[in-house]
């Protein structure tokens, strides 16, 4: 499990210790245990210390095949099966097969589980392969999931699920009709300040919420290819809302666990500026919810990198600057007269949402953030689109209620079962 650090002048310094008997972090010192010798894994970041029991055997973990092997895959996702607990890294798909084989020669993967797309439906003879994990371009998301899901895979799929809700609602049927599980890759669900915040909440220690606001973008690279296609409507679905404005969305609705039942926007992009001749700039837009919070945020592809969600009610405030960072969350909590920082140690978001996965496929689990919580947010940044576009506040009660609350469903700091 992980640990967890507050700074307070007026709180004593406290442990919180998991299975793992974990101790408190000095100084926010990064954790620097070796990597244990493990048979056919792959070869990732040091193993967290929060991770309570050892991983299983190779026969009992589940098969990835990491779909699209670009900055996230690269960056974090291979290096995750490191130090999952219940999946194994099986088979790489890739459109550069020379890529594809330096990767797979760095993490274990052999050549003859080298894919590409066309011969993608392979997979379903493929018997290393119990799931997929895809990490294509948001507009590409519904048609290897339904590739994935004819050849009997299981589908963890990044965020945001699909481009339109017809695409989301195609992934959610395909899954069915396959009898396999499908999950939106949200991976701050499973993060240790965002389920601390989480129970807070619901126990009610910020007294009656009243205001939850968020402010989340970057400026776009038009020369970065991963952003060449950020750019692009028909691959990306809008601009910066879909891509990290959706942290904002889903991260106000988890806080707060319940839906919005309206929206209103403005949008804006400055003329000229080549970025934004098919996607928007700004999205400045508000959200009211039935308890009668309301929810102001922005989200932009051209101002600087800001990363920072706020929940204010009658009796505290809680801010997590940085929000939304893979490994460095940070949350402060002002009520009942003190002044707190808490900080974990730092975790592998993508493992733990990977071991809830398999999880959820093994031992039936619900799936937290399942392919209907993916469809929510499309839903809610369409109609936020809508009313930026018309000027109207777009009512957006459609009777969705998430099947699993994370704040009861993920285990304390752990995120596996
Ligand atoms: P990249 O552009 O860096 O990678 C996408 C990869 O998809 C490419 O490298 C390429 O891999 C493959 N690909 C296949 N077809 C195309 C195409 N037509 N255009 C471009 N790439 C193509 O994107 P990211 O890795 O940043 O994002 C991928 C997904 O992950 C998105 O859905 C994004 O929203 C999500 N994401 C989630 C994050 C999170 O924190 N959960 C963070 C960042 C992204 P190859 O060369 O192997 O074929």
């Amino acid at each position: 499990m992980g640990e967890k650090r507050e700074d307070s002048a007026s709180v004593t310094r406290r442990t919180f210790v998991g299975a793992a008997g974990a101790s408190l972090l000095a100084g926010g010192a990064a954790i620097a245990q070796a990597v244990p010798e493990v048979p056919n894994r792959a070869v990732g970041r040091p193993r967290p210390r929060d991770l309570p029991a050892e991983p299983l055997p190779d026969d009992r973990r589940l098969g990835f095949a990491v779909v699209g092997l670009g900055k996230l895959a690269l960056s974090e996702i291979v290096d995750a099966f490191g130090v999952t607990r219940r999946a194994r890294l099986a088979a790489l798909v890739s459109g550069d097969r020379d890529k594809a084989r330096r990767v797979g020669a760095r993490y274990g993967v052999p050549e003859d589980a080298l894919y590409g797309y066309e011969d993608f439906d392979r997979i379903a003879g493929d018997p290393r392969i119990d799931a997929v994990y895809i990490v294509l371009p948001n507009g590409l998301h519904r048609e290897f999931a339904e590739r994935a899901f004819r050849a009997g895979k299981h589908v963890l799929c990044e965020k945001p699920l699909a481009t339109n809700v017809a695409d989301c609602e195609a992934m959610i049927a395909a899954a069915r009709t396959a009898g396999r599980k499908l999950m939106t890759a949200y991976r701050c669900q499973f993060e240790p300040h965002n389920l601390t915040a989480m129970r807070m909440l619901r126990r009610g220690e910020l007294g009656e919420i009243k205001v939850v606001s968020a402010d989340i973008g970057r400026a776009a690279d038009p020369t970065d290819p991963s952003d060449q296609w950020r750019l692009d409507r028909e691959l990306a679905g809008s601009g910066s809302l879909f891509d990290i404005g959706i942290y904002a969305l889903n991260g106000a609705r988890f806080l707060l666990n319940e839906e919005p039942v309206e929206v209103r926007a403005q949008l804006f992009a400055k003329p000229g500026d080549a970025r934004f001749a098919e996607v928007e700039d700004v999205v400045a837009w508000q959200m009211r919810f039935p308890s009668g919070v309301l929810f102001n945020g922005s989200t932009s592809y051209s101002y600087a990198f800001s990363n920072s969600i706020q929940v204010i009610g009658t009796g505290g405030i809680m801010t997590f600057d940085p929000a939304i960072e893979y490994h460095a969350q940070r949350l402060r909590i002002r009520a009942g007269g003190q002044d707190r920082v808490i900080q974990w140690s730092p975790i592998d978001q993508f493992a733990r949402e990977i071991d809830h996965f398999c999880a959820s496929i093994s031992d039936g689990i619900p799936v937290v953030a399942d392919g209907e919580e993916g469809l929510q947010d499309v839903r809610l940044m369409l109609a936020i689109l809508e009313a930026g576009r018309t000027g109207r506040a777009v009512a957006t009660d459609w009777g969705y209620r998430r099947s699993a609350d994370p704040a009861t469903t993920v285990p304390d700091g752990q995120g596996v079962a």
